[in-house]
C-alpha cells in the first residue's frame, strides 16, 4: 500500500497565510498598545555562491509577500571579517531589524563560527548561536533552527505520535541533525542518532517509527530498511544522476512500505522557508511585547 504524502507545500502555504495575518496584526497595533510595529529580517550574503544567491534571493521574497521588510545586504567575496562583524554590530543595534541571518556557507578567510556568534541572541532568526542551541538544550527555546523546526510541524501536522516513539536521525549536522534529534527527544521520542561511522545503519532504521534523512546521499534509504508504517522525512537536497533534485529516500520503494512520507521536492524544502518567517515574526511578537 502507498504511504500518505505528507505535502510541505501545502502546509507552509498556511503557515505562511497565518504569519501574514499576525505580521498584519503586528502593523495594525494601535498607540495605547505600543503602536504598529513591522517585522524585519537582514539578510547578508558575502561572495558569489550561485545557490546563496538563490536561496536569499528567496528569502527576501517570501518576507515580501507576508509583509516582512527585509534588507539584502551584498558583499563582495573578499570582504574581510572584520568589516562582517562591524556590518553585523550595526544590525543589532538596529531596531528596525528582528531577525539576521548571514548566508552560509561563508567564505574561507572568514570564521563562520565567529560571526554566527556575534549576531544578537535575540536576532538570531537561524537558531545557530550557542545560546540558542543551549535554550534548545534545556528544554526553553527561543529560535529553533528552521529546517528542523519544520520536519517538527510537519510531523504534527501528519498526526505522528512522537511520545514514546523510536526515531532515528540520519546525520548530525548543526544545522540539521543535532537540533532534529534534540526537538523530537523533548517531545518524548526515544531518539538515535545515526552518522558516517554508524555500524549497521539498517540495524537501526529499521526500528524507527519516525525516520529523519539528513545526509545528502541520494537513495541512501531503501525500502528494505524502513518499518512497516513508519513515518520518513526526507530532508536530503540532492541532484540525481538526472539532473533532478532528489532527497536521501528511495522515494517510489520506499512509499510503498512507510505510513507516511515527504517528498522531495515539495516536502522539507517549502517547510525550511516558512519557518524563517516564523522565526522572524516571532522575534518582533517578542520585541513588541
Ligand atoms: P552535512 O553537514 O554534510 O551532514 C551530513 C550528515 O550525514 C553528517 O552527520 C554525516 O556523518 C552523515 N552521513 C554522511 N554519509 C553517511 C552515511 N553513509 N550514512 C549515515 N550518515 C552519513 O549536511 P546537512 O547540512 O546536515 O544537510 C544534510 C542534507 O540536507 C543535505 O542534502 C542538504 O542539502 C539538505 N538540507 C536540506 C534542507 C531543506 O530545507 N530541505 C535544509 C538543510 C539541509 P558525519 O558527521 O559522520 O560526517
Amino acid at each position: 500500500m502507498s504511504a500518505r504524502l505528507i505535502d510541505g507545500n501545502a502546509l507552509a502555504r498556511s503557515i505562511r497565510d497565518d504569519v501574514a495575518r499576525r505580521v498584519a496584526a503586528l502593523a495594525a497595533r494601535p498607540a495605547c498598545a505600543g503602536g504598529p510595529v513591522v517585522p524585519g529580517l537582514a539578510v547578508v550574503l558575502v561572495g558569489e555562491d550561485a545557490a546563496s544567491a538563490v536561496y536569499v534571493r528567496n528569502k527576501v521574497k517570501d518576507c515580501g509577500e507576508v509583509g516582512i521588510a527585509s534588507t539584502l545586504d551584498r558583499l563582495p567575496a573578499d570582504t574581510s571579517e572584520a568589516t562582517l562583524l562591524a556590518r553585523i554590530a550595526e544590525l543589532n543595534a538596529d531596531t528596525k531589524v528582528h531577525g539576521i541571518l548571514v548566508q552560509l556557507p561563508l567564505p574561507q578567510h572568514i570564521d563562520a563560527h565567529r560571526v554566527i556568534e556575534a549576531i544578537s541572541p535575540a536576532k538570531d532568526a537561524d537558531g545557530f548561536h550557542v545560546g540558542n542551541v543551549g535554550q534548545l538544550v534545556v528544554g526553553r527555546p527561543l529560535f529553533r533552527p528552521c529546517t528542523p523546526y519544520g520536519v517538527m510541524r510537519m510531523l504534527e501536522h501528519a498526526g505522528t505520535r512522537l511520545d514514546g516513539a523510536e526515531a532515528v536521525v540520519i546525520g548530525r549536522s548543526n544545522i540539521v541533525g543535532k537540533p532534529q534529534a534534540l526537538m523530537l527527544l523533548a517531545a518524548g521520542a526515544t531518539v538515535t542518532i545515526c552518522h558516517s561511522r554508524t555500524k549497521d545503519l539498517a540495524a537501526h532504521t529499521r526500528r524507527a517509527d519516525v525516520l529523519v534523512a539528513a545526509v545528502g546521499r541520494p537513495n541512501l534509504v531503501t525500502a528494505d530498511m524502513v518499518k512497516p508504517g513508519a513515518t520518513v522525512i526526507d530532508v536530503g537536497m540532492n541532484r540525481g544522476a538526472d539532473g533532478k533534485l532528489c532527497g536521501d529516500v528511495d522515494f517510489a520503494g520506499v512509499r510503498e512500505v512507510a505510513g507516511a512520507i515527504t517528498p522531495v521536492p515539495g516536502g522539507v524544502g517549502p517547510m525550511t522557508r516558512a519557518m524563517l518567517l516564523v522565526n522572524t515574526l516571532e522575534a518582533a511578537e517578542r520585541s513588541a511585547g
